[in-house]
Protein backbone atom coordinates (compact mmCIF):
# COMPACT_ATOMS: atom_id res chain seq x y z
CA UNK A 1 0.00 0.00 0.00
CA UNK A 2 1.82 3.73 -0.66
CA UNK A 3 1.60 6.04 2.00
CA UNK A 4 -0.88 8.40 0.52
CA UNK A 5 -4.18 5.39 -0.26
CA UNK A 6 -4.45 6.06 3.71
CA UNK A 7 -5.99 9.19 2.57
CA UNK A 8 -8.33 8.12 0.03
CA UNK A 9 -11.70 6.72 1.53
CA UNK A 10 -11.89 3.44 0.91
CA UNK A 11 -15.36 2.26 -0.59
CA UNK A 12 -16.34 -1.41 -1.92
CA UNK A 13 -15.46 -0.65 -5.19
CA UNK A 14 -11.80 0.10 -4.44
CA UNK A 15 -11.45 -3.42 -2.98
CA UNK A 16 -13.03 -5.46 -5.98
CA UNK A 17 -11.51 -6.16 -9.38
CA UNK A 18 -12.57 -4.73 -12.39
CA UNK A 19 -15.45 -6.84 -14.23
CA UNK A 20 -13.85 -8.44 -17.72
CA UNK A 21 -15.08 -8.58 -21.24
CA UNK A 22 -16.04 -11.91 -20.53
CA UNK A 23 -17.69 -11.41 -17.84
CA UNK A 24 -20.26 -9.38 -19.37
CA UNK A 25 -23.04 -11.70 -21.46
CA UNK A 26 -23.22 -13.47 -17.75
CA UNK A 27 -24.17 -10.16 -16.13
CA UNK A 28 -26.64 -9.38 -18.90
CA UNK A 29 -28.59 -12.73 -18.27
CA UNK A 30 -28.67 -11.31 -14.54
CA UNK A 31 -30.19 -8.18 -15.84
CA UNK A 32 -32.86 -10.07 -18.24
CA UNK A 33 -33.55 -11.96 -14.84
CA UNK A 34 -34.06 -8.75 -12.99
CA UNK A 35 -36.48 -7.37 -15.29
CA UNK A 36 -37.96 -10.79 -15.27
CA UNK A 37 -38.58 -10.30 -11.63
CA UNK A 38 -40.00 -6.76 -11.87
CA UNK A 39 -42.39 -7.97 -14.24
CA UNK A 40 -43.83 -10.55 -11.71
CA UNK A 41 -43.75 -8.08 -8.81
CA UNK A 42 -40.54 -9.12 -6.92
CA UNK A 43 -37.40 -7.12 -6.37
CA UNK A 44 -34.87 -6.42 -9.34
CA UNK A 45 -32.25 -8.95 -9.11
CA UNK A 46 -30.98 -11.94 -10.84
CA UNK A 47 -27.89 -14.13 -10.57
CA UNK A 48 -26.37 -17.18 -12.41
CA UNK A 49 -23.76 -19.83 -11.66
CA UNK A 50 -21.58 -20.91 -14.05
CA UNK A 51 -19.12 -23.57 -14.19
CA UNK A 52 -15.10 -23.60 -14.29
CA UNK A 53 -16.26 -24.30 -18.56
CA UNK A 54 -18.44 -20.93 -18.38
CA UNK A 55 -21.90 -23.21 -18.61
CA UNK A 56 -24.59 -21.36 -16.95
CA UNK A 57 -25.77 -24.46 -14.87
CA UNK A 58 -28.71 -22.87 -12.50
CA UNK A 59 -30.05 -19.41 -12.51
CA UNK A 60 -32.59 -17.69 -10.29
CA UNK A 61 -34.27 -14.34 -9.92
CA UNK A 62 -35.70 -12.80 -6.22
CA UNK A 63 -39.21 -14.16 -5.27
CA UNK A 64 -39.28 -11.95 -1.98
CA UNK A 65 -42.84 -10.46 -2.81
CA UNK A 66 -44.05 -13.35 -4.29
CA UNK A 67 -43.34 -16.34 -1.81
CA UNK A 68 -44.13 -13.59 0.90
CA UNK A 69 -40.36 -14.61 2.04
CA UNK A 70 -37.86 -12.28 2.54
CA UNK A 71 -34.58 -14.58 2.33
CA UNK A 72 -35.53 -15.72 -1.30
CA UNK A 73 -32.79 -13.67 -2.94
CA UNK A 74 -31.16 -15.32 -5.92
CA UNK A 75 -27.83 -15.43 -4.63
CA UNK A 76 -29.39 -17.37 -1.84
CA UNK A 77 -30.82 -20.40 -4.02
CA UNK A 78 -27.99 -20.74 -5.86
CA UNK A 79 -25.54 -21.17 -3.12
CA UNK A 80 -28.45 -23.77 -1.91
CA UNK A 81 -28.64 -25.29 -5.18
CA UNK A 82 -24.73 -25.74 -5.59
CA UNK A 83 -24.80 -27.36 -2.24
CA UNK A 84 -27.22 -30.30 -3.40
CA UNK A 85 -25.88 -30.58 -6.94
CA UNK A 86 -22.09 -29.93 -7.24
CA UNK A 87 -19.02 -30.96 -5.25
CA UNK A 88 -16.95 -29.13 -3.50
CA UNK A 89 -14.34 -28.68 -6.28
CA UNK A 90 -17.05 -27.56 -8.47
CA UNK A 91 -18.37 -25.09 -6.34
CA UNK A 92 -14.80 -23.48 -5.70
CA UNK A 93 -14.07 -23.58 -9.25
CA UNK A 94 -17.64 -22.13 -10.37
CA UNK A 95 -18.55 -17.89 -10.25
CA UNK A 96 -21.03 -16.45 -9.43
CA UNK A 97 -22.52 -13.19 -11.55
CA UNK A 98 -25.50 -10.97 -10.25
CA UNK A 99 -27.03 -8.14 -10.65
CA UNK A 100 -26.39 -6.39 -7.31
CA UNK A 101 -23.87 -7.31 -5.25
CA UNK A 102 -24.45 -9.62 -2.53
CA UNK A 103 -25.78 -9.44 0.72
CA UNK A 104 -24.24 -10.22 3.60
CA UNK A 105 -26.78 -13.20 4.24
CA UNK A 106 -25.91 -13.85 0.79
CA UNK A 107 -22.42 -13.67 0.86
CA UNK A 108 -22.40 -15.97 4.21
CA UNK A 109 -24.13 -18.47 2.14
CA UNK A 110 -22.30 -18.50 -0.45
CA UNK A 111 -18.90 -18.48 1.50
CA UNK A 112 -20.00 -21.36 3.51
CA UNK A 113 -20.89 -23.98 0.82
CA UNK A 114 -17.61 -22.87 -0.99
CA UNK A 115 -18.49 -20.90 -3.78
CA UNK A 116 -15.73 -19.57 -6.27
CA UNK A 117 -15.48 -16.05 -7.34
CA UNK A 118 -18.09 -13.19 -7.62
CA UNK A 119 -18.95 -10.45 -10.61
CA UNK A 120 -21.98 -8.13 -9.80
CA UNK A 121 -22.88 -5.71 -12.28
CA UNK A 122 -23.66 -2.89 -9.31
CA UNK A 123 -22.31 -2.77 -6.00
CA UNK A 124 -24.80 -2.38 -2.54
CA UNK A 125 -23.40 1.00 -2.11
CA UNK A 126 -24.88 2.32 -5.59
CA UNK A 127 -28.26 1.10 -4.49
CA UNK A 128 -28.21 3.37 -0.87
CA UNK A 129 -26.95 6.10 -3.30
CA UNK A 130 -30.35 5.63 -5.64
CA UNK A 131 -32.20 4.96 -2.48
CA UNK A 132 -31.15 8.33 -0.14
CA UNK A 133 -31.85 10.39 -3.51
CA UNK A 134 -35.22 8.89 -4.45
CA UNK A 135 -36.05 9.78 -0.52
CA UNK A 136 -36.22 5.70 0.05
CA UNK A 137 -35.46 4.74 3.95
CA UNK A 138 -33.19 1.84 4.33
CA UNK A 139 -35.29 -0.95 5.37
CA UNK A 140 -32.56 -3.82 5.39
CA UNK A 141 -32.01 -5.43 9.06
CA UNK A 142 -28.26 -5.93 8.43
CA UNK A 143 -25.45 -3.97 8.83
CA UNK A 144 -24.31 -3.19 5.27
CA UNK A 145 -21.24 -5.31 5.03
CA UNK A 146 -19.34 -5.74 1.64
CA UNK A 147 -18.79 -9.45 0.30
CA UNK A 148 -15.14 -9.05 1.35
CA UNK A 149 -15.88 -8.29 5.04
CA UNK A 150 -18.41 -11.20 5.32
CA UNK A 151 -16.08 -13.81 3.27
CA UNK A 152 -12.45 -12.57 3.50
CA UNK A 153 -9.96 -13.54 0.89
CA UNK A 154 -13.07 -14.73 -1.36
CA UNK A 155 -12.09 -13.03 -5.54
CA UNK A 156 -14.75 -10.26 -5.90
CA UNK A 157 -15.07 -8.25 -9.14
CA UNK A 158 -17.81 -5.39 -9.75
CA UNK A 159 -19.59 -2.87 -10.29
CA UNK A 160 -19.54 -2.43 -14.02
CA UNK A 161 -20.15 0.92 -15.23
CA UNK A 162 -21.71 0.29 -18.23
CA UNK A 163 -24.54 -1.42 -16.02
CA UNK A 164 -25.31 1.23 -13.83
CA UNK A 165 -28.06 2.69 -15.71
CA UNK A 166 -30.32 -0.35 -16.81
CA UNK A 167 -29.89 -1.54 -12.59
CA UNK A 168 -31.08 1.97 -11.70
CA UNK A 169 -33.86 1.65 -14.09
CA UNK A 170 -34.66 -1.50 -12.81
CA UNK A 171 -35.01 -0.41 -9.19
CA UNK A 172 -37.15 3.08 -9.84
CA UNK A 173 -39.59 0.81 -12.23
CA UNK A 174 -39.40 -1.92 -8.97
CA UNK A 175 -39.87 1.10 -6.66
CA UNK A 176 -42.86 2.58 -8.99
CA UNK A 177 -44.77 -0.61 -8.51
CA UNK A 178 -44.85 -1.15 -4.99
CA UNK A 179 -45.76 2.93 -5.00
CA UNK A 180 -48.87 2.06 -7.28
CA UNK A 181 -49.61 -0.83 -5.16
CA UNK A 182 -49.76 1.16 -2.09
ZN1 LIG B 1 -29.11 -11.46 -0.47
Amino acid sequence: MAPNDHALPQSDADRAAAVSEADLPYLRRCLELAAEAVDAGDGPFGSVLVDADGKIVSEDRNRESTTGDPTMHPEFELARWAATNLSPEERAAATVYTSGEHCPMCAAAHGWVGLGRIVYASSSQQARDWKAEWGVPVTSPLSPLAIQDVVPGLEVAGPSPEFAAQVRELQLRFRTRINAAN
